[in-house]
């Protein structure tokens, strides 16, 4: 892409200095936050625990649903970007193409951001072994962020206009393309844990239902070139941070702090934090593979050891266009 690209808030990039690259060489520098997602328990909605090595290898277990349009947010103190106007409908993150219905539309937006959210379990699930489930779930039309115990996904995708409370008030945050909360992150009672919201798509009509003067060019299509972005790519990142990812300095990876243009698949640092976060480290075989799996140990323990400050870690990722 040859449009410039803004970087992330001193805070993110103060997280990502201080345990991304630090004293040893490191084939991969992805990081993770300390928590991965957990079947719920009784009771219970959205539940996590820390990832592996620090936690019990479970398999991960999350439900995602689609957001209809809308629907405010029920804690712009959590929420603070974006909490002006109420959701769109995810199916007008897309242009209609010529004779398709409504209903068409709208499937064919689902369609796509179930893709790449399932790219990230593929990742994890190798073989026989079942180490991340990714469930639809119907959306109940709760406000985003409700402390509602049940009728939404753990990770509920969303399309708003990004119109911050922020003060000054009523600034408008125009540089973010999508907006994520990793698991974890916010104090329990808000559900916007895993969430993930979309930059609603350039619409210049007033009198239009999906009015969104400030939107994205957003298209499907893995070769979007300047000007447009394609919505795979940026929906495979958000959903990296929604299962617990950080951004990766690595070349190739998709977790990159800005949007570097159609990426349709993960990268080799992805798929080893993925991992770290779901799949069991397997045992070492030989000696060889002992003194390797010690200092992947060390080189992880560091990662995740890393204190976590609640509002600092709430990742809102963002990536101009
Ligand atoms: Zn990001």
């Amino acid at each position: 892409m040859t449009r410039p690209h803004r970087l992330l808030p001193a805070f993110f990039v103060a997280l990502l200095a201080s345990f991304a690259f630090a004293d040893e060489a490191r084939a991969f520098a992805y990081f993770a936050t300390p928590t991965k997602w957990s079947p719920a328990g009784p009771g219970q909605f959205q539940q996590f625990i820390a990832a592996p090595p620090a936690g019990p290898h479970i398999p991960g277990v999350a439900s995602y649903s689609f957001m209809a349009g809308g629907l405010t947010v029920a804690d712009l103190a959590t929420d603070p970007e974006h909490g002006l106007t109420p959701s769109l409908p995810l199916a007008s993150l897309l242009a209609p193409l010529d004779k398709e219905t409504a209903a068409q539309r709208e499937l064919r937006v689902e369609a796509i951001l179930s893709s790449a959210l399932l790219t990230w379990a593929n990742a994890v699930n190798v073989g026989a072994a079942i180490n991340l489930t990714l469930q639809p779930v119907a959306d109940s039309g709760a406000r985003a962020g409700d402390a509602v115990q049940g009728g939404v996904g753990d990770i509920r995708i969303g399309a708003y206009r990004f119109i911050g409370a922020l003060p000054p008030p009523s600034q408008p945050k125009m540089d973010f393309l999508a907006f994520a909360f990793q698991p974890g992150t916010l104090a329990f009672g808000s559900t916007l844990f895993g969430d993930v919201h979309f930059r609603c798509r350039l619409d210049k009509d007033p009198a239009s239902a999906t009015f969104c003067p400030e939107g994205v060019n957003w298209v499907d299509d893995p070769k979007a070139g300047a000007g447009s972005f394609d919505l795979f790519t940026v929906a495979l990142h958000e959903f990296g941070h929604a299962l617990g990812l950080g951004h990766s300095d690595q070349a190739g990876s998709i977790m990159a702090d800005t949007y570097q243009g159609p990426q349709r698949a993960l990268g080799a640092d992805d798929i080893a934090g993925i991992r770290a976060i779901y799949q069991p480290i397997p045992e070492p075989s030989g000696l060889p593979l002992a003194i390797a799996s010690l200092i992947g140990l060390a080189s992880r323990r560091r990662r995740h050891s890393a204190p976590t400050n609640l509002a600092r870690n709430v990742n809102m990722s963002q990536c101009k266009n």
